[in-house]
């Protein structure tokens, strides 16, 4: 059994896309569509705070624990750090965008009780996306306030980033997924076409099944 946690919450609702949609909005519509491929490829997966009303995120992996589950993944979408956010104009409005950032991200935390484990699945869903035709964003290594994070796996696009809470404080082992950058206009839409989000699920569940958490 699979813990899908839908980053964010309605109140809390994460970063905010180049046309001004909330992270959580994209963050649910994904996790919904990874729960379907995890289901379709023999899995079993249930979903954390798809209601828009977990906004605790320290209650999650234990949620998920009380629900027998045996692997945590976390689903996000990434933006930038502020100083790269430029504005424009988008039905009458401004926004901001970073269009040359790209890419899915993944992060581990060594301190979770089950590093190992869990480094192991973050590179078995980077392989499978890029076997899928995704590519890894670097930016979180930029050696830069608010950034700076050590790579984990590199060629697969794995951080470490120890003090995230519910990656530290889950107890089975634990991913975060940032499928992609929001803040690019064209990334951005690219995240709600429906058929890459079907590949992004399919991808993910394969790597679940290569790291053998779906049975
Ligand atoms: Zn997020």
């Amino acid at each position: 059994m699979i813990a899908i946690d839908v980053g964010h919450s309605l109140q809390s609702s994460g970063a905010v896309s180049a046309r001004g949609k909330t992270e959580f909005e994209f963050n649910r519509e994904l996790a919904t569509v990874v729960w379907q491929s995890i289901f379709a490829q023999g899995g079993a997966a249930f979903e954390i705070g798809a209601d828009g009303n977990s906004v605790d995120p320290e209650t999650r992996p234990a949620d998920a624990s009380t629900r027998n589950a045996k692997f945590f993944l976390s689903i996000h979408h990434d933006s930038v750090q502020a100083k790269y956010l430029e504005d424009w104009t988008w039905q009458g409005g401004v926004q901001r965008h970073a269009d040359q950032f790209s890419g899915f991200s993944l992060f581990v935390s060594r301190k979770n009780k089950q590093v190992a484990a869990s480094l192991h699945c973050a590179s078995a869903i980077g392989s499978a996306l890029k076997a899928a035709g995704f590519t890894p964003s670097s930016h979180h290594a930029e050696k830069i306030e608010g950034e700076d994070r050590p790579w984990a796996d590199q060629a697969n696009g794995v951080y470490y980033y120890d003090n995230l809470i519910v990656l530290k404080n889950a107890k089975i082992p634990a991913v975060l997924l940032e499928a992609g950058v929001i803040a690019n206009r064209d990334e951005e839409l690219r995240m709600q076409d429906p058929s890459v989000r079907k590949r992004i699920g399919a991808a993910v569940a394969t790597g679940l099944g290569n790291c053998g958490v779906l049975k």
